[in-house]
């Protein structure tokens, strides 16, 4: 049985002893380190010599850095080094616990075998004293056996337990041999930190003093440098003094020039102060004479103005009577050249001739006679569209100041008439050149006038007008007398499409034809019997005056003049060439009667001439192009057509004689009348419109549509 002497428990006061001279220790470092943190930062309150750029400061910012480094290193340390007591105290907590429950284990055990051993004694001694009884000593050895067996097996027991107790202490032994080991290596790594922390002081004693060090020499590198700083300030303030001696010398002599500079300004104060009076002045008269030149150049604008308007109405007076002794009426022959179409042989050869001497005379071969016409001008082959357009540009013109004006191409079917009204689109004839002379002549005149030109196109066939551009072509137009009892005629529901641009009477012309296509299959056919008008209104106001002019330019392609043969025509086409011969008279009528200045002209007996009533009438100027075939087969319709034109341009002799060679062309002489053969008629014809008179202004076209 092991026994537990004091030198087992000495052991846990050991550790104790141990463990209080460890914090006893841990308490000084911890003492010390303080003190040297308290140094530190009083050494950081120091206030650091300003010192910028210079080769300590790097180094001492490196060992500042340094000395940083080491305090956290310090820091870690501690921190380990409270781990560790605190693992130290737990471990000595432990075994104290571990030694008491050892005392308590051995105290029970040394109890445990007193009270054995008491018992073995007694026993022993039972026994002995039973031995020494006689008889009933039998019995009692027997009882004894039988107890001795109880307490051998008590005492097997005891033996057991302090066994186990044995093994324990041993454990425990064990435990405390352990924490002793553990303890121990504390103790070693407090010595590490111990030595750690003495090195880290020696670290920080080392850079406290090159600190130190480095401070003393920024301190001296200081004092060099304003020694340095304030010699130089000397110096230059030695320079400042002298320059100050030079400027002064300089301001000197500079003084009289300010006084006469002074001088000179208050001379100049003076001027100003009396220069608004001198502005004011000057501005009257030059307002004076501004005025006087205004009002001179008033008055010669005025003067201008009155020349002008003068100039105007001498002009409209010339013009007019260039057109009265050129006639209101003029005629004018064109004849086409031979074409493919007239075919070949004798009947294709060239009938007609010119006067090389005079441009207004036409001979004509036919049957084998010479026939001569004398026309106001004549026209060979040779002209080109431009040409007959120079002779016609006068009358288009005069539609800007306001005249109404009618050009008809006259002229047997392929004659050339629609050749001279539309052209061709890469020569065109009058219709469009006419248009694009307006809208030059509007341009030129637009600072004084604002002008606008519609066009409306219409046709004349078998007596019914129709719109050409309106969205109902086969509809019949009336021409009727305006309600307010003017007097003057118009069209209701005619179209009237405003233009400005070559562009503009293409669309229009393009719609007109497009109309006419598709209203008639063969339109060639039916164009040559029916009169095409494009009608164009020039409405102008002047802008100085707000005078109002509105001139009309009539431009028809008359239906083919070729005379039917009574025997040779029937139902439609009989009626057809009645129609055209009626209008034809009709317009034959009425401008000889117009020529004639008859009181009566019968504009009422055609469509035609009813429509055209105020473009004919008045100071309107009417100019026929009568078309001429060349070519053999058609000399008797050429000749009939020159009768024609010289019969209505004869008209305008003297008035004896307009009267004598007056006739009335009725339907039927249209037909078959010859120079000859005709007899005087009297001039009026007795069913002619009333309200005809020369100043009348009918036809006012009510629908007004811009071109798409
Ligand atoms: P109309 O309208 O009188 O029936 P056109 O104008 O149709 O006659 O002319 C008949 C043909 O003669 C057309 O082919 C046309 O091109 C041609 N023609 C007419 N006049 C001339 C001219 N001055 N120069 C060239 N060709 C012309
Ligand atoms: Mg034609």
């Amino acid at each position: 049985m092991p026994a537990l002497g004091p030198g087992s428990l000495q052991g846990g006061t050991d550790l104790e002893k141990h463990r209080d001279l460890l914090m006893v220790e841990n308490e000084r470092l911890r003492q010390e380190m303080r003190r040297c943190e308290a140094e530190l930062q009083e050494l950081r309150a120091k206030p650091a010599a300003p010192c910028t750029g210079c080769e300590h400061s790097q180094e001492s910012a490196q060992l500042r850095d340094k000395l940083s480094q080491l305090q956290l290193e310090v820091a870690e340390n501690k921190g380990m080094l409270s781990e560790l007591n605190l693992e130290v105290q737990q471990k000595t907590d432990r075994l104290a616990e571990v030694e008491l429950r050892l005392k308590d284990c051995l105290a029970e055990k040394a109890q445990e075998e007193e009270r054995l051993s008491r018992r073995l004694r007694d026993s022993h001694e039972t026994i002995a004293s039973l031995r020494a009884q006689s008889p009933p000593v039998k019995y009692v050895i027997k009882t004894v056996e039988v107890e001795s067996s109880k307490t051998t097996q008590a005492l097997s027991e005891s033996q057991a337990r302090n066994q186990h107790l044995q093994e324990q202490v041993a454990m425990q032994r064990q435990v405390l041999k352990e924490m002793e080991q553990q303890l121990q290596s504390a103790h070693q790594l407090t010595a590490q930190l111990r030595a750690q922390i003495a090195m880290y002081e020696a670290e920080l004693e080392r850079a406290h003093g090159q600190m130190l060090e480095e401070m003393q020499s920024l301190e001296e590198d200081k004092n060099r440098a304003i020694e340095e700083a304030f010699a130089r300030a000397q110096v230059e303030m030695k320079a400042v003094h002298e320059n100050l001696a030079g400027v002064r010398t300089n301001l000197l002599t500079l003084q009289p020039a300010l006084r006469t500079l002074t001088n000179d300004y208050n001379g100049l104060k003076r001027q100003v102060r009396g220069f608004p009076l001198l502005l004011q002045e000057a501005l009257k008269s030059v307002k004076a004479e501004i005025g006087q030149a205004i009002e001179e150049v008033n008055g010669n604008n005025q003067e201008l103005l009155r020349k002008y308007r003068r100039e105007l109405q001498l002009r409209k007076k010339c013009h007019n009577e260039l057109v009265r002794l050129k006639g209101n009426i003029r005629v004018i022959a064109r004849v086409r050249p031979v074409t493919k179409e007239d075919g070949e042989g004798p009947e294709a050869t060239n009938a007609v001739t010119f006067d090389p001497d005079d441009d207004s005379i036409i001979h004509l071969l036919h049957r084998g006679k010479p026939v001569s016409f004398e026309l106001d001008k004549v026209f060979s082959p040779r002209a080109s569209q431009q040409d007959v357009f120079q002779e016609v540009q006068a009358l288009i013109t005069s539609c800007i100041d306001g005249f109404n004006v009618c050009i008809f191409a006259y002229g047997q079917t392929g004659a050339g008439k629609t050749y001279t009204m539309e052209g061709t689109p890469e020569n065109p004839g009058i219709n469009q050149r006419a248009l694009q002379l307006l809208f030059s002549e509007v341009q030129e005149k637009a600072s004084d006038w604002e002008y606008t030109i519609t066009v409306s196109a219409a046709e004349i066939y078998n007596e019914a007008l129709r719109d050409l551009l309106g969205q109902e072509p086969q509809e019949k137009l009336e021409i009727r007398l305006c309600p307010d009892g003017s007097g003057q005629l118009y069209v209701p529901g005619l179209t009237e499409f405003r233009v400005q641009s070559v562009d503009d009477i293409n669309k229009v012309f393009e719609f007109g034809h497009t109309n006419r296509t598709t209203e008639f299959t063969n339109l060639n056919e039916h164009s040559s019997r029916s009169h095409a008008l494009l009608i164009v209104t020039v409405r102008g106001v002047d802008c100085s005056t707000g005078l109002r002019t509105t001139g009309k330019l009539n431009l028809v392609d008359l239906a083919g003049s070729e005379r039917v043969g009574k025997s040779g025509a029937e139902g439609s086409r009989l009626r057809e060439a009645q129609h055209i011969n009626k209008s034809l008279s009709a317009l034959g009528d009425v401008i000889a009667a117009l020529r004639s200045r008859q009181g009566h002209v019968p504009f009422r007996n055609s469509k035609l001439t009813y429509l055209l009533q105020d473009s004919l009438s008045g100071d309107s100027k009417t100019l026929m192009v009568v078309q001429v075939s060349p070519v053999e087969k058609n000399t008797s319709e050429t000749l009939y057509s020159l009768k024609f034109a010289e019969r209505v341009r004869s008209v305008e002799l003297g008035p004896g004689s307009r009267r004598a060679e007056l006739g009335s062309w009725s339907s039927q002489e249209h037909l078959e009348w010859e120079p000859a053969c005709q007899t005087p008629q009297p001039a009026a014809r007795a069913h002619s419109a009333p309200g005809s008179g020369t100043t009348s202004r009918p036809g006012s076209i009510r629908r007004k549509l811009q071109p798409s």
